[in-house]
């Protein structure tokens, strides 16, 4: 296996390199060092200078603290509010100020002013990319419209299978103004698991985290999010958090910001 023992080898490398960093903090001697002190003549010949000619170790640097929460999850205002299975919306019937979506959509689909700008900067970039823009086909959902649609979904399915589709009112992203369903303006794939293999699916997965954007529910991690895989389904949560999540390697909210998963409503 050459290529695991070169692995194993560049593990040991960077073992080396950071214990080095760790092992040798190295106070910087001041190079001029203390200046001598004289002892002048004084009636007391035994004075002696009390200046200690050992260099004062500078102080080893702290580790830097670990980054306090810079997000509001819990509030329905907030932008980075964290809404699931197992968290509610907050209040339950949260209702936030919205626009009219300005790019390619369905038509009356309405959202929080600032997610109409970062779609639309996510739609021009798409579209610089790939020649296709981003259409929205869903938007926000009152607390009373979710009511019906789970509704719905309960009476045609059954209350166990309409919770692995339709969310509970007071636990839908929806509600919160802060996530669209989109598809490609082609309209390939809407509402489709097949989106995710589409170009703008692709490109959505790899670049929306630049507009503020993550894909909710991603492929295989139902039991983190509660949600079988939607590629359409993306939730604004702000450039600086979308940014850090994506850096941090993993494809939840719930993961990064280290909160339980949330499979049920418990
Ligand atoms: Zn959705």
């Amino acid at each position: 296996m050459p290529d695991l023992s070169r692995r194993a080898a560049l593990a040991a490398v960077a073992v080396l390199a950071l214990s080095a960093c760790a092992a040798d903090p190295e106070p910087s001697p001041s190079p001029s060092g203390e200046p001598a002190t004289t002892a002048t003549p004084t009636p007391t010949p035994r004075a002696t200078s009390s200046r200690s000619s050992s260099p004062t170790p500078e102080p080893t640097p702290e580790p830097p603290p670990p980054p306090p929460l810079e997000w509001d999850i819990d509030s329905g205002a907030s932008l980075q509010a964290i809404v699931n299975k197992r968290r509610p919306l907050n209040p339950p019937d949260y209702a936030p100020q919205l626009v009219a979506v300005s790019i390619s959509q369905d038509g009356d689909e309405l959202v929080r002013p600032e997610v109409d700008a970062a779609l639309v900067a996510l739609d021009q970039a798409q579209r610089a990319a790939i020649g296709e823009g981003v259409h929205v086909f869903s938007s926000y959902r009152s607390y009373a419209t979710q009511s019906s649609i789970y509704q719905g979904f309960v009476n045609q399915y059954g209350q166990a299978e309409a919770d692995t589709t339709s969310a509970r009112p007071g636990h839908s992203e929806h509600q919160t103004g802060l996530a669209v369903d989109v598809v490609g303006t082609s309209g390939v794939a809407r509402l489709s698991v097949a989106f995710g293999g589409t170009a703008p699916g692709q490109w959505l997965a790899a670049n929306a985290w630049q507009h503020g954007f993550v894909v909710r529910y991603p492929n295989g991690l139902e039991g983190i999010t509660g949600y079988e895989y939607e590629p359409w389904h993306l939730r604004f949560v702000g450039v600086e958090l979308a940014t850090a999540m994506t850096q941090s390697g993993v494809q939840t909210l719930e993961e990064h910001l280290g909160l339980p998963a949330a499979p049920d409503y418990g």
